[in-house]
């Protein structure tokens, strides 16, 4: 056998269970040996029932006597089990664990682990919910005699189970165990010279020991995940994905561009339409952008700024270098709604000076796409503005010369990639509200340089954050009603579109109709979902923006970019149901005129503790970068990143939150090793590596 070989010819996996771990993404044996253990059990020293004291966290190996399930008078069910050894006894208590009973069979051989107790009802020792193994069916021969030594006597690791416990630890304890004795020789393609720097074991070792650590290894660092071999293993991951990330920028900086200086022309139809003073931050990154794109290589920039702080006039500016260098310029949304919002505010500005700006949308007809790329294969429309319809194969423009990509989080490198293909080396402007912490914008966007806008246009007032719950519903409507009754403009925003039987969840549609007709009946009232008509969707925002709807109830659609500066209250219904990320960018709806603008979170219910952290960093600040930071922390990198599709890398056992300073020391070796290696054989032996095994898994298309 080798790493590449399927699970499914090792013993005791089969086709069945080949299936689930599929599902878990283990198909080889290497994919298997990188399942990492989730904790590990200090089984070195197992106790028998004699010699235990109450007070102490030992592991007990005994016998099943017996189990017993019992109602206790009010509320909880106690199931018991009953462990002997010789004349001593030791109870084992769960409450309303009723699924143990067929878990449990008197004449097992069971492992238990946990804190023992004096009892009190026992009159005897007890443990109470404590870690368990079955070791042994009654009368079962342990297996080829690995089962006994595996699980009892060492540190032992504990494994996620998989189909519900269908494969349990004990299994995946098994399969690991016998496939490191199946390929004892395990190819390690992490280059030597950065191995013996770092004084790192070799890979095989590393994984030997990261399942079966030695017994004098130290629990707490296993337990921090930064034993010497769990720590190459996260190196190594990173190590691998930094120098496909540093490839990349090697091969970006060596492209022919083109040169798109800023000329004269440029200089004065800039002046020309610009509708107000830019903050020196936005001055900043404009100049920053004008540089790259008067070099020849290809600008790669990433300008992240908080929502409200005028990422869209920099982009307009940005186009008219383009433009005025003779170059088409494609602009992509990850909605429709922002795509049109875009496409006004281009249009409004462009259109002054002569420019054609089309849009390029899935829900316009076969006809009217054909139309829209016809035009812009001809070099007859300038500037396009579009959702995911423009990384279609047929879109051909005459000459792309800047990408502009509007909330990056949306979209993958992939997509990226895929548009830049239909430029030669054109410039890519990539911009996001959603701040991402330093070191996950490095591995995330780790080929991209960063600008920031860090300061909001003048005249703007904090937006004011309130919570209320559901009961105070009326106190919430006065509010909006004073506002609108002094010329404001109000959202209320809900979680779904129609209500369902199976949650109890207010609804866009019943809302709007309870709103409209018995709460404000007085204002008019508009309704805005993702399950209306394009041009529904189009007509109502444009009635929004010119204030003929007075209170928009909308869904998330209005999530991103929608831009009307009138509106100063938002009301966010089932605030508990909503993402910190997505409050956030809700919020950033108001607060974009001089006025005071409010934010008021309506919950329903008990909130979880994490509800609670997010609605008390909601109300805390305004900062997008701290609460993207909170968010990361409650949510964990792989929520907080969506899918794959966001283009963030499924790692296997780096977390890029608890591995920060690891990500560094991968970025610095993968980029002094690329520099400098050791030799030129060197190189390519990592290099090739790197392309078979990692651009597929972490979208690095193309690297080097
Ligand atoms: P975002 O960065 O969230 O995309 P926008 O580009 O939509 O922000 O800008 C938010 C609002 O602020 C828009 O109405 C925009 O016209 C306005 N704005 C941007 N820059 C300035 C500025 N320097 N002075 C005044 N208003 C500005
Ligand atoms: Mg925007």
């Amino acid at each position: 056998m080798t790493l590449t070989s399927e699970v499914r010819f090792l013993k005791g996996v089969g086709e069945a269970r080949a299936k689930i771990l599929e599902d878990k993404g283990i198909r080889t044996v290497e994919d298997l040996l990188y399942y990492v253990p989730r904790k590990y059990q200090d089984r070195r020293d197992p106790k028998a029932i004699a010699e235990l004291t109450a007070g102490e966290t030992a592991t007990v190996v005994a016998q099943v006597a017996g189990a017993q399930l019992r109602q206790l008078r009010r509320g909880p069910t106690l199931f018991e089990v009953t462990l002997i050894d010789g004349l001593h006894r030791l109870a084992c208590k769960w409450f309303n664990s009723n699924y143990l009973e067929r878990v449990f069979r008197p004449g097992q051989l069971v492992a238990v682990f946990g804190r023992v107790e004096y009892d009190k009802y026992a009159r005897g020792l007890a443990i109470n919910q404590p870690d368990y193994e079955i070791l042994m069916q009654e009368g079962e021969a342990p297996p080829e005699d690995l089962g006994h030594t595996l699980e009892v006597g060492r540190i032992v690791p504990i494994y996620e189970t998989a189909a519900y416990g269908k494969l349990n630890s004990r299994f995946f304890r098994r399969r690991i165990w016998q496939a490191l004795e199946e390929v004892p020789n395990i190819f390690d393609p992490l280059p030597v010279t950065v191995r013996d720097k770092l004084a790192m074991p070799n890979r095989g070792d590393a994984l030997r020991h990261t399942h079966f650590p030695e017994d004098s290894e130290d629990l707490a660092a296993l337990a921090a995940v930064r034993s010497p071999s769990q720590l190459r293993l996260i190196f190594e991951e990173l190590f691998f994905l930094e120098t496909g990330l540093e490839l990349k920028r090697a091969r970006a900086r060596r492209a022919q561009g083109q040169s798109l200086p800023v000329n004269d022309a440029a200089r004065s139809k800039i002046r020309q339409i610009l509708p107000f003073a830019l903050t020196a931050a936005q001055q900043r990154v404009i100049a920053e952008i004008e540089a790259d794109m008067a070099a020849e290589r290809p600008m790669n920039r990433l300008l992240q700024g908080d929502v409200g702080s005028g990422k869209t006039i920099v982009a307009v500016q940005a186009a008219i270098v383009a433009l005025e260098n003779g170059c088409q310029v494609a602009i992509m949304a990850p909605t429709e709604i922002l795509a049109a919002q875009h496409l006004h505010y281009f249009h409004n500005l462009l259109g002054a000076l002569g420019y054609q700006v089309a849009m390029l949308a899935g829900s316009q007809t076969a006809a009217q796409k054909d139309r829209v790329k016809h035009l812009i294969a001809k070099g007859l429309v300038h500037v396009v503005v579009g959702t995911h319809a423009l990384l279609e194969q047929d879109v051909d423009f005459a000459s792309l010369g800047l990408i502009v990509v509007d909330e990056q989080h949306r979209f993958g490198v992939v997509q990226r990639m895929q548009l830049m293909k239909k430029g030669r080396w054109p410039d890519v402007l990539v911009m996001t509200a959603t701040p991402i912490p330093r070191t996950l914008s490095l591995t995330l966007f780790g080929d991209l340089e960063v600008s920031t806008i860090d300061e909001l246009p003048p005249g703007r007032r904090p937006i004011l954050t309130r919570h209320k719950r559901d009961e105070n519903a009326p106190e919430v409507y006065d509010f909006v009603r004073g506002h609108v009754k002094a010329g404001r403009q109000a959202y209320i925003v809900y979680p779904v579109v129609e209500e369902s039987e199976k949650q109890d969840v207010k609804s866009v549609i019943s809302g709007h109709r309870r709103l409209s007709s018995d709460v404000f009946p007085e204002f008019r009232v508009g309704i805005l979902h993702g399950r209306m008509k394009a041009e529904e969707k189009e007509r109502t925002m444009a009635d929004f923006q010119a204030g003929r709807i007075q209170i928009l109830v909308a869904t998330t659609v209005i999530e991103v970019g929608v831009d009307v500066s009138n509106a100063s209250v938002m009301v966010i219904e089932h605030a508990e149901r909503f993402g910190l990320a997505q409050l956030h960018q809700l919020r950033g709806r108001v607060g974009r005129g001089a006025q005071q603008s409010y934010c008021i979170l309506v919950t329903y219910g008990q909130l979880t503790d994490e509800g609670k952290q997010r609605i008390a960093v909601m109300r805390e600040t305004n900062d997008g970068f701290r609460i993207s930071e909170t968010d990361l922390r409650l949510r964990g990198p792989g929520e907080f990143f969506g899918t794959r599709q966001s283009g963030m890398p499924a790692f296997r056992i780096a977390d890029l939150l608890r591995d920060a300073e690891i990500i560094e020391l991968a970025r610095k070796e993968a980029r002094g090793f690329i520099e400098s290696p050791p030799s030129r054989e060197a190189l390519v032996e990592l290099v090739t590596y790197v392309k078979e095994h990692w651009s597929r898994r972490y979208g690095l298309v193309q690297v080097g």
